[in-house]
């Protein structure tokens, strides 16, 4: 067979037009949400308020396998994707490794993430519900940037509540919000009840997701024509990022190979949803075992040392309950640079098969995660977001097993960005400067203790 090449890139025929459900292929669904006040299962209809109607059906939707692009996605899609399917040639050889590496990058377009691939179907149902604007939070940034570039291109308006510490650290990630005509509001802010309570019970606070989501929804309940919409942990969101792993998948198979390990850094759980979504269906229909690695900051550790639980989704527990490996939505997690990850919760799908076994996680230090992002530029020029370097770490960890052990395993892994914000971050690592956190076993029972009680079901 031909050498393969450096970065291959599906043709338009080649290109996935259907996102897969993985959750049709789940022999046990995801529990039920939760509606926060009766505790009973939440109905569809009870989303509308918050979601719009289409993506609230998405999100209910445990049986349908595979669901249609929409065309007007499909155009959308062919500006930045297909993304090319890498082999990091440059970093086993720096490895010194007999295992073969691949990676997805999704980092190809102006929002320099993966994020876009939801963003687009989101902004696409509200257009055709006939709404006029959205809310919504970000973290590290790349969310709001990927969700104006849409609400642009579909014309609607579009509020960013914008967790403090990345607003503070990344002024240029709010500048190009307003340059596609985004509004950004630092979080916790004064313009809701949410974020006022907040800033009351703790003043000096750096925001975490959970509370600019709290404010989100506040503004999108009480907004005309407004809804909310989530950039990660949702269904709907890992169900539109199955892209990643659809495409990954038919160009692995053009290249004759298959992975024996995918690896995903996982903050609220969208692109390790996403990308090993049919390689996840490979192993719940008993077609091929490969294992699946999610790698996650040890500040923020909510697969390797939360709790299973229900809990909110968002800091001012406004949001309906879900069943998730969680760290308790009043943590609010250590300013790591990895912005994207941090996240109390997980998704409810990815949380559902790693406590059934499906799935291993790791959690891993920052100063590691940027050893080896700056192995990863240097060896295949692509400068990773700090997020996706978790990822990366993961990757090259497992590589490195391989050199031990002489296997000559194939690793996929997601790239999932690029961190020309987050030099900073970079710089502190380059001059030294950078420390880890991880927080102790009483800082994380602050969380835990706060969880809901639900009568029955959690006590
Ligand atoms: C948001 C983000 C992540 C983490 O979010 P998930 O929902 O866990 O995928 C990872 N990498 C980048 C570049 C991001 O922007």
């Amino acid at each position: 067979m031909a050498k393969i090449p450096h970065r291959l890139y599906l043709t338009e025929e080649q290109m996935p037009k259907q996102w897969y459900n993985l959750r049709a292929d789940m022999k046990e669904k995801p529990d039920p949400m939760l509606n926060p006040q009766t505790f009973q299962p939440t109905k569809e209809e009870e989303l509308y308020p918050v979601f719009c109607e289409a993506l609230a059906h998405q999100e209910m939707d445990n049986e349908t396998r595979f669901i249609d692009i929409p065309d007007e996605v499909q155009e959308f899609y062919k500006m930045y994707r297909p993304s090319p399917l890498c082999r990091a040639y440059n970093l086993e050889k720096a490895l010194g490794t007999p295992a073969k590496i691949y990676y997805k990058f999704e980092g190809n377009n102006t929002s320099g993430s993966h994020k876009l691939n939801s963003a687009v179907a989101q902004a696409y149902y509200a257009k055709q519900q006939g709404l006029k604007h959205l809310t919504t939070e970000t973290g590290a940034g790349q969310w709001g940037t990927a969700l104006a570039e849409a609400c642009s291109y579909f014309g609607l308006d579009l509020t960013v509540f914008m967790v403090k510490c990345s607003y503070e650290q990344k002024p240029f990630r709010k500048a190009i919000i307003e340059t596609v005509n985004g509004k950004v509001v630092p979080s916790p802010s004064t313009t809701t009840e949410a974020g006022r309570k907040i800033l009351e019970a703790h003043p000096d606070t750096t925001g975490s997701l959970g509370c600019a989501i709290s404010e989100a929804v506040e503004k999108a309940v009480t907004t005309p024509d407004c809804k909310y919409v989530l950039g990660s942990v949702l269904n709907q969101v890992l169900l539109h990022q199955s892209i990643i792993g659809e495409e990954s998948k038919i160009a692995m198979e053009l290249l004759d190979t298959y992975p024996d390990v995918v690896v995903g850094c996982a903050g609220g759980g969208s692109n390790l949803g996403g990308l090993i979504a049919p390689f996840m269906r490979d192993k719940l229909t008993g077609k091929a075992n490969p294992r699946i690695v999610a790698v996650e900051p040890a500040s923020c550790p909510s697969l390797t040392r939360g709790r299973y639980a229900y809990d909110f989704c968002d800091t001012g527990a406004i949001t309906p309950l879900a069943r998730m490996y969680t760290l308790g939505s009043a943590f609010v997690p250590s300013p790591n640079h990895a912005g994207g990850l941090r996240y109390h919760g997980m998704a409810p799908i990815l949380s559902k098969l790693y406590h059934d076994g499906y799935m291993e996680a790791v959690a891993v230090e920052q100063t590691k995660v940027f050893e080896a992002a700056v192995l990863f530029a240097k060896q295949e020029t692509i400068l990773p977001a700090p997020e996706s370097a978790h990822a990366i770490r993961g990757a090259i960890d497992e590589a490195l097993r391989c050199k031990e052990t002489g296997e000559a395993k194939t690793i996929l892994f997601g790239l999932t960005g690029t961190g020309y914000f987050d030099m900073t971050a970079y710089d502190a690592y380059n001059s030294g400067r950078m420390t880890d956190h991880v927080p102790s076993d009483e800082e994380l029972e602050v969380g835990f203790s706060q969880l809901p009680k639900i009568p029955g079901i959690q006590e």
